[in-house]
């Protein structure tokens, strides 16, 4: 079934019996020629360019919970491309340009909205970074814009410009980076999947592994053993714990990364902002709420909830940024497992089992890329060779010393 206004009106019209489900519950097969695990937004995205782009016909993504419940129905859904080095431009562009025809592709509304992201500086040193940043930007064929501080003023009257300790000098802005609805893009990318026949199985958690002479032959599952050709692994923040039934010890930490939203209010924010002197974003929802964040917690942990010191540690960022927020009350707060890699990069490669393929390492970061990663991941299932855009984000790397060091801090994922 398309969706139109047309329909909308149809329906509305005929007491709105003619809407279906927008995706089929299907039993497992005893066998795919590819299975998915883990039905996020990155599972599902693969699995529709699986169907579209690469032509694969018997496809599975198999979910432990229900689809949406994961990161992808957790973040604060900010998309952008604004990377620095050349292994993530490219990549984080290339999804963007995704995004940008998303709505079509799936006939969905995801509610793609390029109202801009503005990076502030608060620094000479910090602007003159984010100068190469902006180059090195433009250079790929992404937008930036360097605004001065009576630019930021006139788009931002509200922030807080002359703060003694954090003065902002300035921003980067990128006018085609903006916010999508989350959870609407694992609604889209199923839907559009399940269109093509991809089976999606919810409640199947994937318990293990069949592994014969180095070659998967299939997963075991809480709902039985489904005979695979090959498997791909995109289960974000359960990373390790899935890999682990592999064999395979993975160069990741977990960490709950909390989001918060206010009550509603009248439109104050012309997009998303940043703090550059300490980790604070912060945007405003359709419905009003300012939607914002910060640091990881600085603990390991699988529990999909915040602690304390997290939220006064965002909250101050908040605070000295654009005080006025410390009049808005905290409407609800939520956390999701990061999968943080020790370069802040992600990891889509083979592994050392043959027909078995792992995406993942996605640190903050995973959404904005959900509809790349679903391509090239897709690519490299069919193919067995890494798209042009992802060639860097090889499991080797961290052996070999070639890290794609975009934030340059290393193994300590708490300063991602
Ligand atoms: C609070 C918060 C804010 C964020 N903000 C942003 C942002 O503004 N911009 C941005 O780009 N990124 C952001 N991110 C990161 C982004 O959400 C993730 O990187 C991305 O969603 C991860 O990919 P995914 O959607 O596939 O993950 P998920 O939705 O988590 O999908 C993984 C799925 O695997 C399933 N699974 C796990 N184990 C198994 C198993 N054994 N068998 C079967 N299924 C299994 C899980 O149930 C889950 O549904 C944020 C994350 C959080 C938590």
């Amino acid at each position: 079934m398309r969706y139109s206004g047309f329909r909308v009106l149809r329906e509305g019209l005929f007491g709105h019996k003619g809407w279906k489900p927008a995706w089929r519950d299907p039993a497992p097969k005893t066998h795919y020629d590819i299975i998915i695990v883990g039905g996020g937004g990155h599972g599902l995205a693969t699995a529709h360019y699986l169907a579209k782009i690469y032509g694969e016909k018997s496809i599975a993504v198999l979910e432990k919970g229900w689809i949406g419940g994961g990161n992808v129905g957790r973040n604060t859904t900010i998309v952008r491309s604004n990377y620095l080095l050349d292994g993530n431009e490219p990549f984080y562009e290339f999804s963007l340009k995704l995004w940008e025809g998303l709505e079509q592709d799936l006939n969905y509304n995801a509610m793609v909205s390029q109202r801009g992201i503005l990076n502030l500086c608060h620094s000479d040193a910090q602007r003159d970074a984010y100068r190469r940043r902006g180059n090195a930007m433009l250079l790929n064929g992404a937008d930036a814009e360097l605004l001065d501080p009576d630019q930021v003023r006139r788009m931002a009257p509200f922030l807080n410009f002359d703060n003694a300790r954090f003065p902002i000098k300035g921003g980067l802005l990128q006018r085609r980076g903006g916010t999508v609805r989350h959870d609407a893009v694992a609604w889209g990318y199923a839907r559009a999947a399940d269109s093509r026949g991809v089976d999606i199985i919810q409640n199947c958690e994937v318990t293990g592994f069949r592994i014969e002479k180095g070659r998967v032959k299939g997963v075991e599952t809480s709902r039985g053993f489904i005979g695979a050709g090959k498997v791909g692994v995109a289960v974000a923040g359960s990373s390790s714990r899935v890999m682990e039934k592999a064999g395979m010890r993975l160069p990741l930490e977990s960490h709950a990364l909390q989001a918060f939203v206010s009550e509603g209010l009248k439109p104050v924010l012309p997009g998303v902002i940043t703090f550059g002197a300490g980790h604070f974003y912060v945007s405003q929802s359709d419905k009003g709420g300012l939607v914002f964040g910060g640091d990881i917690d600085g603990y390991n942990s699988y529990a999909q909830r915040g602690n304390l010191p997290v939220i006064e540690d965002v909250c101050e960022g908040g605070m000295a940024l654009m005080p006025m927020i410390g009049r808005a009350r905290l409407l609800r707060m939520w956390g999701g497992i990061m999968d943080m890699s020790m370069d802040g990069s992600p990891i889509i490669d083979r592994t050392p089992v043959d027909g078995l393929y792992f995406n993942g390492g996605w640190c903050y970061g995973g959404f904005k890329a959900t509809p790349a990663s679903g391509y090239v991941f897709a690519h490299l299932l069919s193919t067995d060779q890494p798209h042009d855009t992802a060639t860097a984000y090889r499991f080797d790397r961290f052996r070999r010393g070639y890290l794609i060091d975009e934030k340059g801090v290393g193994a300590q994922p708490n300063l991602h």
